[in-house]
């Protein structure tokens, strides 16, 4: 007998390769993966069983580029461009974002984006070992890794420490545990990591066979800076100090026909982040110019000191009429390349898109279930454009990650949320 089964999905949105839409759907779990999708019986059974009648089922949701711990300075720095956010930023982060800061923090992010129906996320933050583990506790598939800067930072590490973090960090993914991720290292940027040190990274990159995750041509003054200094665009030098293979870059707002190519080629991903972009009035980013150079565009929040919050259904809509908007033209992209991105093109983009990021038989069970029975949802005629462009965060009625209920009744069966809350708040308090 299965260990869970969804019982009498009204729809299932699979993401799988021919954007298969099924009704009235039994989906069986085992463990920790999906092991069977069959047409309702009234007969099926299993442990432990969820009725799904009137719910809509669709992969987790997958954040590609944020900073959960960040969730402790929502609201710091509001109405300022990219350099004036830093600095604000930076001296909040000196006050309150230490190792128990982040771990207090990556618990909140984890749970606002779990009850989002967010899954998976990969995140970028100091104190790489506590922000894991907040975040593995509430359920979520948490990907994160050591931050890079050249300068001490927030976090006071100088670059051997970073470097020390960096060879132990498969032995750290491995001790806390938790839903199957790919290693990572995080070079911040090429502002703040020069082309010596990013060619450090990369070498222990290739010993300890992880991808590399960084910041990447976010707005124009970063791209003036860059090529001043070293005469190369921010992709340029990644790709020169060997880190742009298989890489995820946050951002790439701004981004030449070169930069394209050289994405192409090294089959990197980008993670576009259409409500922090948009906020921070970093620029306008061209879905169709990264699609013509067939590239993997993903979706990410960024921190919620930028854009606030971690609702990815928020950026589903933002990102689908952005690129409309840019080309003038309602056709410019389909609700279908909108989900894939969020889910499956997530899932590819770190190396896990045989594993996760659809509704398929064999695959992880990371899947959300959201609620139709609401006047905003009513009628229902496509499934997927009503996901896109009429659901929300707060329609999220359960989440399985890695086959546990982690939400049930827009609950955490994990922590208690009261909590998790409180102690976020006495940590912004302190003095
Ligand atoms: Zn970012």
């Amino acid at each position: 007998m299965s260990d869970l089964l969804i019982k009498n999905a009204s729809f299932v949105i699979t993401v799988d390769s021919k954007a298969t839409i099924l009704k009235s759907q039994d989906i069986f779990i085992d463990k920790n993966k999906i092991v069977q999708i069959q047409n309702h019986q009234p007969t099926s059974t299993a442990s432990e069983v969820i009725d799904a009648t009137d719910l809509l089922v669709m992969p987790g949701l997958i954040n590609t580029h944020t900073h959960l711990p960040m969730t402790l300075l929502r609201g710091v720095a509001e109405d300022v461009d990219l350099q004036g956010f830093l600095e604000k930023v930076w001296a909040e982060e000196a006050r309150i974002m230490d190792a128990e800061g982040c771990r207090v923090g990556a618990r909140l992010g984890a749970l606002e984006a779990l009850l989002s129906g967010t899954t998976c996320a990969v995140d970028m933050y100091l104190h790489p070992r506590e922000t894991h583990q907040g975040a593995v506790d509430v359920g979520l598939r948490h990907i994160n890794g050591p931050v890079f800067f050249e300068f001490p930072g927030p976090d006071h590490k100088q670059w051997d420490e970073r470097i020390s973090e960096a060879k132990v960090w498969p032995a750290v993914v491995k001790e806390i545990g938790g839903p199957k991720v790919p290693l990572y290292l995080m070079p911040h940027s090429t502002y703040t990591v020069s082309p010596e040190k990013l060619a450090e990274i990369s070498q222990i990159a290739q010993k300890i066979q992880a991808r590399i995750h960084t910041h990447v041509s976010e707005n124009l003054a970063e791209n003036e800076d860059v090529l001043n200094r070293f005469q190369a665009t921010p992709t340029q030098i990644l790709a020169d100090s060997g880190n742009l293979k298989n890489s995820l870059l946050g951002h790439s707002v701004h981004l030449t026909e070169g930069d394209l190519a050289l994405i192409k080629t090294q089959n990197a991903a980008l993670a576009h982040c259409p409500g922090s972009n948009l906020k921070l009035a970093s620029g306008a980013f061209d879905w169709q110019a990264s699609r013509k150079a067939q590239i993997n565009v993903t979706l990410g929040t960024d921190g919620c000191s930028s854009s606030n919050d971690l609702d990815m259904f928020n950026v589903m809509r933002l990102a689908a009429n952005l690129a409309k908007l840019m080309q003038s033209d309602p056709k410019a992209i389909s609700v279908d390349e909108i989900i894939y991105a969020a889910t499956q093109g997530g899932a590819k983009a770190i190396g896990m898109g045989e594993e996760l990021g659809s509704i398929e038989v064999g695959k992880y069970a990371d899947l959300i279930m959201l609620d139709l029975n609401a006047p905003h949802l009513t009628p229902m005629r496509d499934p997927v454009a009503l996901v896109v462009y009429a659901a929300g965060r707060s329609d999220v009625k359960h989440v399985i990650v890695d086959g546990e209920l982690v939400i049930k009744d827009r609950k955490s069966t994990k922590v208690k949320i009261e909590e998790v809350m409180k102690t976020a708040k006495e940590k912004v308090n302190q003095t």
